[in-house]
């Protein structure tokens, strides 16, 4: 018995049935057949092109620096006085004038600052005054010798060596004056733009909203990842690893669940992810008789920019607008599915955040074992780079393919092969997309 028309055998009834069910469904969804293949290069200054175009002023929210981290600021933040406020002392030692501090010269200590004292009094010539990191350098001060380099008996004190004007104090206002603006709209908040925020007293921040980003997977023989599969199913991993992305890119994930390949079920899912800001969906791109994303999305009005790009793993991805909003089709196998994320999903997001889109965080490393590829795409590769000192050495992992999630759990970066190159050789230079939350 055939469990919902699920059977490989041509002549099965329930099979029959059901595909006589999908085919009505279905036949004003034949294939789209178009070929649009660019580099990944291409298409993703594509999706820079096409998506910054579309991008509107984004609303904004109030977001307390406590949780804005990975927000795009849309406001000016200015200093609310000069930075630092006073001449800051940055070692533990002794305030002085610097041309009394020659070898061994002695100075009487009158008292000490620690730090967060009030400082009135100037500093009398032949004096020097204990101090602390952290706070404020007397006026008449005009250098601070570390304790190491001196020697204190009862009141007097005894300098080992001559002291440079301004050395160890950090001047009034040479980090920022008053009024000046330290940080603006469009900047990405980081853990140092949060502290600097901080710093000025700016504790609720005028941010752009995350663009919602709606994430769609297809396919029949995908479960929810709560859900336990049968034999021959598979849980939607692919939902969880596209949320985590999205967080990730500064977007906010809005997970729709799965369409069946179906073209109604796909048509009515794929019309609720269009009220988003963007919908990034899996699988259902390839050439397969029941890849019907593509065809789906045309009856529905879409323009598409690319349908294929010339990598391995994610050949099959696909870019458009529909709607007015832009549409991201991610072949399914879960390797393909981040490796295409991070190259074109990632700088629509940073685009519609309200951001530049930034660079792919590519590096060179050193090639530890020899590679031999098939050319005509560029590959991805699952791999592990390594740290020697400052040399980068970065070594691809074996793997069974785009749908091998486990090696990608011990890689830390993807290796990055030319599509023109077939063989290369130990200790050359390569180009390696980081994992950027992993490394
Ligand atoms: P497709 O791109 O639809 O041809 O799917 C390619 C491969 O990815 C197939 O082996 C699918 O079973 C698998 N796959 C598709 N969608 C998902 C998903 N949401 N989570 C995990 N694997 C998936
Ligand atoms: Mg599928």
């Amino acid at each position: 018995m055939c469990p919902q028309g699920r059977c490989w055998r041509a002549g099965c009834k329930e099979k029959l049935n059901a595909e006589q069910r999908t085919k009505n469904e279905s036949t004003e969804y034949s294939r789209y057949e178009t070929s649009m293949m660019l580099t990944y290069e291409q298409a993703r200054d594509t999706v820079i092109e096409q998506v910054g175009k579309k991008r509107g002023p984004r609303a904004i929210v109030n977001v307390s620096v406590w949780d804005a981290l990975g927000f795009v600021l849309a406001q000016e933040i200015k200093t609310d006085r000069e930075y630092p406020p006073f001449d800051r002392s940055t070692r533990d030692g002794y305030a002085l004038r610097s041309n009394e501090a020659g070898p061994g010269a002695q100075l009487k200590c009158v008292g000490e600052i620690k730090a967060g004292d009030t400082v009135r009094e100037s500093l009398v010539a032949g004096t020097c005054v204990q101090i602390m990191t952290g706070a404020a350098v007397p006026a008449g001060a005009d250098a601070v010798v570390m304790i190491e380099q001196t020697q204190r008996e009862g009141d007097r004190v005894r300098f080992e060596r001559a002291a440079r004007a301004r050395q160890n104090i950090v001047s009034r206002g040479s980090e920022a004056a008053a009024g000046q603006t330290i940080l603006s709209p469009g900047m990405r908040l980081g853990y140092a733009e949060l502290a600097l925020a901080a710093q000025v007293g700016a504790v609720q921040l005028q941010c752009a909203q995350r663009p919602r980003i709606a994430i769609l997977s297809t396919g029949d023989e995908v479960v929810l990842v709560d859900e336990n599969p049968g034999a021959f199913q598979i849980r939607n991993s692919n939902s969880v690893s596209l949320a985590a992305q999205v967080r990730i890119a500064g977007g906010e994930p809005v997970v729709l669940g799965n369409a069946a390949d179906q073209a109604e079920e796909l048509g009515e899912k794929i019309e609720r992810g269009l009220k988003e800001d963007a919908l990034v969906l899996s699988g259902g791109v390839s050439m397969g008789k029941y890849d019907l994303v593509e065809s789906v999305l045309k009856a529905m009005g879409a323009e598409f920019f690319f349908d294929a790009v010339a990598i391995r793993p994610g050949k099959p991805a696909v870019f458009g607008m529909c709607q007015g909003k832009p549409v991201l089709g991610l072949p399914g196998n879960p390797v393909s599915t981040m490796v295409t994320f991070e190259l074109f999903v990632a700088p629509a997001i940073d685009l519609l955040s309200g951001a530049e889109a930034r660079k792919l965080p590519l590096v060179e490393a050193r090639l530890a074992a020899a590679l031999n590829e098939k050319p005509g795409l560029a590959h991805f590769l699952p791999a592990r780079i390594e740290w020697r000192g400052t040399i980068a050495e970065v070594k691809a992992l074996p793997w069974q393919g785009s749908g091998d999630i486990a090696t990608l759990a011990k890689a830390n970066c993807f290796l990055v092969v030319p599509a023109e190159r077939e063989k290369i050789e130990v200790g050359e230079s390569v180009s390696v997309l980081l994992r950027k939350d992993i490394v």
